[in-house]
């Protein structure tokens, strides 16, 4: 069967309706509003917390009764607990409210609110080992300390990719190995090549959170595996599980986590070291000869809003290297299941049921988008389908 590119366009084009669009576009407008909302917000608390000199009488007053320990736990906790407090309700906003307008959610208010004390207790483990880790450094280690942390964080991404499908996932959801599918034996072909382990495949019962469609490829070495959510398997077509498995595969094949892995460590140890230099310039209390744990406890909340305008700077160059992974992950999927038909189809319906914004903004884009917009990646499977016919008429 021969498609020229213009009918295939035409069909795909047509399909991606106006309406749901503008209201793909409403969808994600509102979130990022409530979501920059959000930071802002905390932004302003932060520099309020520094300006006034609050943050300087409560690092006094704990590092005057305890040593490292509890003053450097006592002070993360109490920005921690605090902070998110404060932006607890931009996340019910955010997480809850508009995906219950939009009808994605299938949580009750209090299941949203079990998981999100279940991520304040992970995340206060895990920025708590870092921010303990990085006081200790920035002491210690008082010239070098960025580096230091760079590789730190390094050490931390590995150790925590390991253990994210084993150990962190199974704590917001249910996953088993995926059994007796239609596809086993296609996957497991698809698995060999992409360098994973035939068991390699497991369902996720994220139906009882999300009407939402998707898969991923997480872990590391040992614990590397494709994720399929319920949702997935429910409702799409086997032909669109494959190719969809397939694009997982291609990323495991690329090695793209470790390139994420390594990009993103780039950019955080130039996003610190910038820190370093402009905290100097900022307050004369974070020069090296002056860094006392007081005076780093004092000045956290202004490297805190320094950094983050760091972190959201460099995110357009994390975002463009994961866009290329994305780009090479399809073209593997339609390589290895030469069915560029069933990749497009399942996009058209994104658009559609997911409210993906098939063309957003140029910046919109450059800010945002992990993955190119769905236009792109329909474009993309049109032109390797018509070379594909090319090569074959010849
Ligand atoms: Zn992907």
């Amino acid at each position: 069967m021969f498609m020229t590119r213009a009918s295939l366009t035409l069909a795909a084009e047509a399909s991606i309706d106006p309406t749901t669009q503008e209201r793909a576009k409403q969808y994600q407008r509102r979130k990022r509003v409530v979501s920059w909302a959000s930071s802002v917000m905390l932004a302003i608390f932060l520099l309020a917390v520094y300006v006034s000199g609050l943050s300087t009488t409560i690092a006094e007053a704990l590092t005057s009764r305890w040593g490292f320990w509890g003053s450097s736990i006592s002070y993360f906790a109490l920005i921690f607990i605090v902070t998110m407090l404060l932006r607890a309700p931009f996340d019910y906003k955010e997480d809850f409210l508009i995906e219950k307008e939009y009808g994605f959610s299938t949580q009750t208010p209090q299941g949203w609110l079990k998981d999100l004390f279940k991520g304040w207790i992970l995340n206060f483990l895990i920025l708590g080992i870092a921010a303990l880790f990085t006081f200790w450094a920035l002491q210690a280690i008082p010239k070098l300390w960025w580096l230091v942390v760079g590789l730190g964080y390094v050490l931390l991404v590995i150790v925590l990719g390991q253990l994210f499908p084993v150990l962190i996932l199974p704590i917001f959801y249910k996953l088993k190995p995926l059994e007796n599918h239609p596809l086993q034996e296609k996957i497991e072909q698809f698995l060999k090549k992409g360098g994973l382990r035939a068991q390699g495949i497991y369902e996720m019962g994220a139906s009882e959170k999300t009407t939402k469609e998707n898969a991923m490829l997480a872990g590391l070495g040992q614990t590397k595996r494709v994720i399929l959510f319920d949702t997935l398997l429910r409702n799409r077509t086997p032909d669109e599980v494959e190719v969809v498995v397939a694009h997982e595969v291609g990323h495991s094949y690329h090695r793209h986590t470790w390139t994420l892995i390594f990009s993103q460590a780039l950019l955080f140890l130039i996003a610190i070291f910038v820190l370093d230099l402009v905290m100097v310039r900022l307050d004369p209390r974070f020069a090296p000869e002056q860094r006392t744990l007081t005076n780093i406890l004092a000045v956290l909340p202004l490297m805190l809003v320094v950094f983050s305008v760091l972190a959201f700077l460099l995110k357009p160059i994390t975002l463009f290297v994961s866009r290329r992974c994305e780009r090479q992950a399809d073209t593997f999927a339609l390589e290895a299941t030469e069915k560029p038909q069933a990749l497009i189809r399942f996009w058209v319906d994104m658009a559609r049921k997911q409210l993906s914004d098939a063309y957003p903004h140029p910046l919109i884009k450059l800010f945002y988008y992990s993955h190119p917009p769905l236009s792109e990646r329909i474009a993309l499977a049109e032109r390797w389908a018509q070379s594909r016919d090319r090569a074959r008429a010849l």
